[in-house]
């Protein structure tokens, strides 16, 4: 008998027949004797319309307002699954994120889990039910509910294995592992049979969606060996897990691609010690994630600051950054129409050329770099919207990365 922690994303979740599915697959792992810990998302698309919802009422919501209606998605398909697998004869209990123990900070709409007391779920589990845990959400310590960030259930399902000491823990989702690249957006991309946790980390941050950030992070950090599957069919996956030794001997894992970035240029700003860190304060006392800043020295004691913020988060920014640049001086405008495109893999740390190869492969199909960094696994850079499909398949091929390359 081993413990297992399964996870459902909202494809696999999707609609009556979706849920049967997934009862089905419960229901086998339960007759082999195992014991069953299933963290369920909510319905493919739930979560979007809902956020549009609560937009067309008031353009920016209060984020305790949308967690406490964001929540409901997952609310609906736990009790949907239980009830499906009381419909073929399984003993499921269903838990939201509070009954479940999870423990968050104060910090609405990407709270970080603190503790996770299992006592409740435990003893549910022992009296051999499987126990359906909403994915995404927790509780603070003022009795509030949160939610963990975008494809937080990710980070539920990994939460819950290490608090539980699963033996195994397995996502489900609608690709069968993770691949060279978004096999929607490069067909010629494989399957990988593994990866690293850093290189995964890289690649979910930089765009990949198949696995949330956090939950990666939080996997490295307690040592959570997990392996990301699909939910339509049997086919092995692929397993993150810590680094081994002939990991590095391949250059580059992947190719991420992420069109949720938005470009910030702030023009004019005084030239001097302090402008930078008052703009970023500004942008970190929001809670607003800043990434490939580059600075130019313009003229007559002025510099341009350039960086890229997620497109979810441009509202909030520019709200953010108004008072800054009063003291500051200068001017700020947002370009939506780029992406950002990265190559990842730990075998960089070893190998040179990486960039040359990566900036030769645009060149040759005409794509323009407005913005380049650099760090010892990855390199970025952002392109133009439209071109970045083209770019992302571009990048793969001239790594070798295509199928039967
Ligand atoms: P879920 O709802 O199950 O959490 P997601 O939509 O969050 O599923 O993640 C799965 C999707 O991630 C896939 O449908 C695929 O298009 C996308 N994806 C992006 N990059 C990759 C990659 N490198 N490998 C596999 N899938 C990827
Ligand atoms: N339902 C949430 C989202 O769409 C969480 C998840 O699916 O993991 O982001
Ligand atoms: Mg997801």
């Amino acid at each position: 008998m081993a413990r297992i922690v399964q996870k459902y994303g909202g494809t696999s979740v999707g609609d009556v027949d979706r849920i049967k599915n997934v009862a089905g697959r419960i229901k086998a792992a339960r007759d082999a004797g195992n014991e069953l810990v299933v963290v369920v998302s909510a319905r493919a698309g739930v979560t979007n319309e809902l956020i549009a919802r609560a937009k067309a009422l008031c353009p920016l919501p209060s984020e305790r307002e949308l967690d406490q209606l964001l929540a409901i998605g997952e609310q609906e398909t736990i009790a949907l699954t239980a009830m499906a697998l009381h419909g073929i004869g399984v003993r499921a209990v269903s838990y939201t994120g509070a009954q479940a123990g999870i423990f968050t900070d104060k910090v609405h709409t990407k709270a970080k889990i603190r503790t996770i007391n299992a006592a409740p779920l435990e003893k549910d589990l022992a009296d051999g039910n499987v126990i359906i845990v909403a994915g995404f959400q927790g509780i603070n310590d003022d009795g509030q509910v949160t939610t963990l960030g975008r494809g937080g259930s990710d980070l539920t399902a990994i939460a819950l294995a290490a608090a539980i000491q699963a033996d195994k823990c397995e996502i489900y989702t609608d690709v069968d592992g993770v691949y060279t690249a978004d096999p929607r957006v490069v067909p010629a991309a494989r399957k990988l049979p593994e990866i690293s946790y850093d290189e995964m980390l890289e690649l979910a941050s930089l765009g990949s969606k198949v696995m949330q950030t956090r939950s990666v992070e939080f996997a490295a950090k307690y040592g959570v060996v997990f392996e990301v599957r699909s939910s339509f069919n049997q086919n092995p996956g692929t397993i993150v897990k810590q680094e081994v030794a002939y990991m590095e001997k391949v250059v580059v894992r992947g190719v991420a691609v992420d069109k949720d970035q938005a470009k910030v240029v702030v023009s004019s700003i005084a030239d001097k010690p302090g402008t930078a860190a008052r703009v970023f304060r500004a942008l970190a006392e929001a809670n607003i994630n800043v990434d490939m800043i580059v600075q130019n020295v313009g003229r007559g004691g002025l510099a341009n600051l350039s960086f890229t913020v997620p497109l979810s988060e441009k509202d909030r920014a520019v709200a953010a950054l108004a008072p800054a640049l009063r003291e500051t001086g200068g001017e700020v405008a947002f370009d939506e129409r780029i992406a950002k495109l990265s190559v990842v893999g730990v075998g960089m740390r070893t190998h040179s050329g990486v960039a040359a190869t990566l900036f030769d492969a645009l060149a040759r199909a005409g794509i323009n770099l407005e913005l380049i960094s650099t760090s010892e696994i990855k390199i970025s850079v952002v392109i133009a919207k439209d071109r970045a499909d083209e770019a992302a398949r571009a990048a793969h091929a001239a790594f070798g990365l295509d199928a039967g390359a």
